[in-house]
């Protein structure tokens, strides 16, 4: 009997890249002008570059299929074989793109850790070493992340950015931003992109996270840099043809679903005030300002697999990104009813938890 029949809904806070294109954005994708874009020829890949470029306040920007590719072809254009990056200890760059900037590119990283990842200009400064001379090997550029991810969707501080764009540029050091959710540091501090996009000399920044496309990130910088880093998009195999159809997915996330972030942030502030009253060891919700919720159960007996596991039982999907530590993140697939499973869901199966 068909009224019988109970479709098991899953409500997914792995990430912020499971959205699935709406219909209107297929809509688009669908009637989108194309053409080669490796002869630059796609008028919708060029408009969506010369977009997010100024939106940034740069001159030029690249699309690429992935933010890893944006990142390791930023830092390409500003590391030499043999020099370094340094950036902060859990940052993306060092931990989930399987040590690309060392395979592809001779880069060497050393990294520098810090509290939820949030930026303080002096822990830079107290190992960035240029200029090291013929023993020791030079820091050639600095890589901020922000927000941070496995921070917990940290919002860098402009001032402290700023700060350090002053010091290191006294340094000769460049600056890269690894910006795959710039777009929601930019809604929790109401900075403007531009503000943000000045202070680096490259720029990552994802179309595939919150904004909600399929696919696409962009690398960033002046013309001549992001010249050169399109031969070595090439080179790496990703230049792409008719893409325009991706294009304006990118487009149509920039336009509509920009703004839409400030419903992802509060509804994870909700989730971390759940969490937080069934126990203020679990989460801060006080630093839960953007669409990221990490989730400490180093005080629990449980472990973030198994917490994980019993979640997954109810139909709500999360990471166990480490022993103990559990990230949800809210994003706009998700519904005002799959909110109220959540809440429900979330405080029996901690109170659970913390009991047994
Ligand atoms: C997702 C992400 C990237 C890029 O990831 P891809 O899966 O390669 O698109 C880069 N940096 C951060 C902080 C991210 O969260």
């Amino acid at each position: 009997m068909i009224g019988e029949i109970k479709i098991k809904s899953i409500i997914d806070l792995r990430s912020d890249t499971v959205t699935k294109p709406s219909l209107h954005m297929r809509e688009v994708m669908a009637a989108a002008e194309v053409g080669d874009d490796v002869y630059g020829e796609d008028p919708t890949v060029n408009l969506l570059e010369e977009k997010v470029a100024k939106l940034f306040g740069q001159e030029a920007a690249l699309f690429c299929p992935s933010g890893s590719l944006a990142n390791q072809l930023a830092i390409r254009m500003l590391v030499s074989p043999g020099e370094e990056l340094i950036t902060e200890t859990n940052s993306h760059i060092v931990r989930a793109e399987l040590g690309a900037a060392a395979t592809f590119s001779g880069i060497t990283t050393r990294t520098w850790e810090s509290d939820r990842g949030l930026l303080k200009s002096e822990d830079v400064l107290r190992i960035a070493k240029p200029n090291s001379g013929p023993y020791l090997v030079s820091t050639a550029a600095i890589a901020i992340e922000n927000t941070h991810n496995f921070g917990g969707g940290t919002v860098q501080p402009i001032s402290e950015i700023e700060k350090l764009r002053r010091e290191s540029k006294r340094l000769g050091i460049s600056m890269h931003l690894d910006g795959a959710r710039i777009w929601n540091a930019h809604i929790a501090s109401g900075v403007d992109l531009a503000d943000y996009g000045k202070h680096f000399d490259t720029l990552s920044v994802c179309l595939s996270k919150g904004l909600g496309a399929p696919i696409g990130s962009l690398m960033i910088s002046n013309k001549e840099t992001v010249a050169k880093a399109r031969q070595w998009r090439k080179r790496y195999g990703g230049g792409m043809r008719q893409i325009g159809i991706i294009a304006a997915a990118g487009i149509y996330a920039i336009d509509n679903n920009l703004e839409l972030l400030a419903l992802d942030h509060m509804r994870a502030k909700i989730i971390a005030e759940v969490i937080e009253n069934v126990s203020t060891s679990l989460v801060n919700s006080k630093f839960i300002e953007t669409n990221i919720v990490g989730v400490d159960l180093s005080e629990f007996d449980i472990s973030a697999k198994e917490l994980s596991e019993q979640l997954s039982e109810e139909g709500i999907l999360a990471s166990a990104l480490g022993p103990k530590y559990l990230r949800l993140v809210t994003h706009f697939d998700i519904t005002e009813l799959d909110m109220e499973k959540i809440i429900e869901v979330l405080s029996r199966i901690l109170k659970r938890a913390l009991v047994s």
